[in-house]
């Protein structure tokens, strides 16, 4: 089946559930009328469904290579990447001051959902220099800003970030490479960086590497880190791309999905680069480009989650098999009808939590209000690790729905499921985000955990006459998680990181269920319908999910390596 863009359900979302009023209201934001993020919404979903998602499979039959040390993209990538940057989705939140929209985040997460849907590993390659951009306009000189905003912006450079070396992965403090400082004010970069992401193509006319390295005699460990803008062509003096810069491509991994975006281990031998940012601030300027990339990798998986389940509706409505009744296709059964509704339940509710997390990532930008900005750092962690987890059960789901077609390569489900697994790794491991969760964004004792919950507790008492089962449901859910928030604020670090993993999903699940019943409270029956499977048959997970965290780190040492490896 063809990808159709879930831009009615978008519209909803942003009008009933999380709020985009409250964005469009400010000064910021206030270009950003209904009728122009409809009117986006609709373009953008119709590159998806006519250009992008044509060329899903293409990327995943014939993978990115390299030639002679040059990247060769997938079939069909080139014109792909030609409609994005056309249609000006590159810099669709990018400063209009060089070239971009300026639109809200929560436009944005909604537009790269879908380009995830339809293409993942064409998506990947906007994605990144999103985050680049972001990372400029808030820590480039003005120089560099000048030099690198607008060609980023068009789409006609793309830009990669490269933390990752072979001893630093998720502990990027151990990284290596090093920057000499030059006379005339530049610096020789100088390592290896392993997995960069689009670390090259043969579509645009530059590729703009932002690299962390260490300057002579720096610290160890994060502080002792800078970022540098290191392009492949380092720009003359009319910003065109002039002479080649020492570095290159080494190989391309052989990957378990995502075959169409070339996944690079770069050698950088004294390349030009210039610092972004203050000497051993590299870590703070990259943080910008990583939360960005948290939220927009969260929407990865959620874009994954829609197109399987899409896929998987299809091939349900249409296979006939056993004494199904009504149209005689599988969906008739209670099993297929099961999974695919907890389908849909699942990826609208990791919809909705990405798109609040945007939304207070608008807040912030438009009011720079502290609660808003606690709101924003709190959620993502959830948005990116609850996406992804979403993005993998949804897309495992819909193999089984396919039966034995969904492990034969041609439906594209197991794609799917391919292609998303990578994003619980990357940008931070999903185990890493939970970490960040228990720890850092709890140092404010549970106050943006408790804010969340208030509203939750708030809606349920609004529900209660109208829906008073659902509405008793989430009001209990909620109220067990904000004692289990107090309880786990209260334990030690060790406690903490051992549980949270449970944790993170147990308040994924409780506010899909909040925001579940807020579109109950204004949506149709449909909407009722869903709220109600989800709030009764997915929300009690919450339940065992808290249990397990009110365990800590207790007990989950006992068995020594010896015990692990007896066999
Ligand atoms: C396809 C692909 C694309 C990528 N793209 C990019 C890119 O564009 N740029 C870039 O810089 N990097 C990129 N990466 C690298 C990616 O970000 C890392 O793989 C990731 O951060 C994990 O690091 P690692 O692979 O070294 O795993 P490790 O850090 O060795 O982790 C292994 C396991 O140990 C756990 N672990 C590690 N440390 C801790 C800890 N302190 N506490 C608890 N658990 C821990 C992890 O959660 C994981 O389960 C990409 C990777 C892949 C596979």
């Amino acid at each position: 089946m063809p990808y159709r863009a879930p831009v009615r359900d978008y519209s909803f979302l942003f009008d009933h559930v999380v709020g985009l009023e409250q964005v469009t209201a400010t000064d910021r934001f206030a270009e950003a009328t209904p009728d122009m993020v409809e009117a986006i919404l609709t373009e953008a979903g119709r590159m998806c469904e006519e250009v992008l998602a044509p060329l899903q499979r293409n990327g995943d039959t014939h993978p990115a290579r390299l030639e002679n040390g040059v990247v060769r993209t997938s079939p069909g990538f080139d014109e792909g990447y030609k409609a994005i940057a056309e249609g000006g989705w590159v810099g669709i939140s990018a400063d209009p001051e060089f070239g971009g929209m300026g639109l809200p985040m929560t436009v944005t997460t909604a537009v790269n959902e879908m380009m995830a849907s339809a293409c993942l590993a064409l998506q990947l390659n906007p994605l990144m220099t999103q985050g680049q951009i972001e990372a400029l306009e808030h820590h480039a000189s003005d120089e560099l800003k000048a030099l690198y905003l607008p060609k980023l912006i068009s789409g006609e450079w793309c830009g990669t970030m490269n933390l990752t070396e072979p001893q630093a992965g998720s502990d990027v403090g151990a990284l290596k490479a090093k920057a000499e400082p030059q006379d005339d004010g530049t610096y020789a970069i100088t390592g290896q960086k392993i997995y960069i992401s689009w670390g090259d193509n043969d579509f645009s006319e530059n590729v703009c590497h932002l690299v962390l390295a260490r300057l002579p005699g720096a610290v160890e460990g994060t502080k002792g880190i800078s970022l540098f803008m290191v392009p492949k062509f380092i720009p003359d003096a009319d910003g065109k791309p002039g002479e080649r810069n020492d570095l290159r491509v080494v190989s391309l991994e052989h990957k378990m999905g995502l075959h169409g975006s070339p996944t690079a281990v770069m050698e950088y031998s004294g390349a030009k680069g210039w610092m972004v940012g203050p000497e051993n601030g590299g870590m703070a300027a990259m943080f910008t480009m990583m939360n960005n990339a948290r939220l927009g990798v969260g929407g990865q998986g959620i874009g994954v989650a829609e197109g399987a389940y899409q896929h998987a509706l299809a091939y349900a409505l249409d296979r006939k098999q056993g004494r199904a009744g009504g149209s005689g296709s599988i969906v008739e059964h209670a099993d297929v009808r099961r999974m695919l509704t907890e389908m849909k339940a699942e990826t609208w509710a990791a919809r909705a939590i990405a798109l609040s997390c945007a939304v207070a990532i608008d807040m912030t930008t438009a009011t720079g209000d502290a609660g808003w900005k606690a709101r924003a750092a709190f959620l993502t962690p959830i948005a990116k690790a609850f996406g992804t987890d979403v993005g993998m059960a949804v897309s495992q789901t819909g193999v089984q729905v396919h039966g034995g077609m969904g492990f034969v390569e041609e439906t594209g489900a197991a794609q799917y499921s391919r292609d998303v697994r990578v994003t619980a790794i990357y940008e931070g491991t999903n185990g890493i985000q939970a970490m960040d969760l228990v720890a850092r964004k709890m140092m404010d004792g549970g106050e943006a955990a408790g804010a969340l919950l208030d509203e939750i507790v708030a809606d349920a008492k609004s529900a209660q006459d109208d829906l008073p089962d659902m509405a008793q449901a989430v009001f209990d859910a909620a109220e067990t998680l904000r004692e289990t928030t107090d309880w786990l604020v209260a334990q030690e670090l060790q406690d903490r990181f051992a549980v949270a993993v449970p944790y993170l999903r147990a308040f994924a699940r409780v506010l899909g269920a909040g925001f579940h019943l807020r579109a109950a409270m204004k949506g149709d029956d449909p909407r009722r319908a869903l709220a109600r499977f989800y709030i009764e048959r997915m929300l009690p997970e919450h339940a065992g999910l808290l249990a397990q965290v009110r365990q800590g780190a207790d007990g989950l040492y006992d068995l020594s390596l010896d015990d692990l490896a007896a066999a």
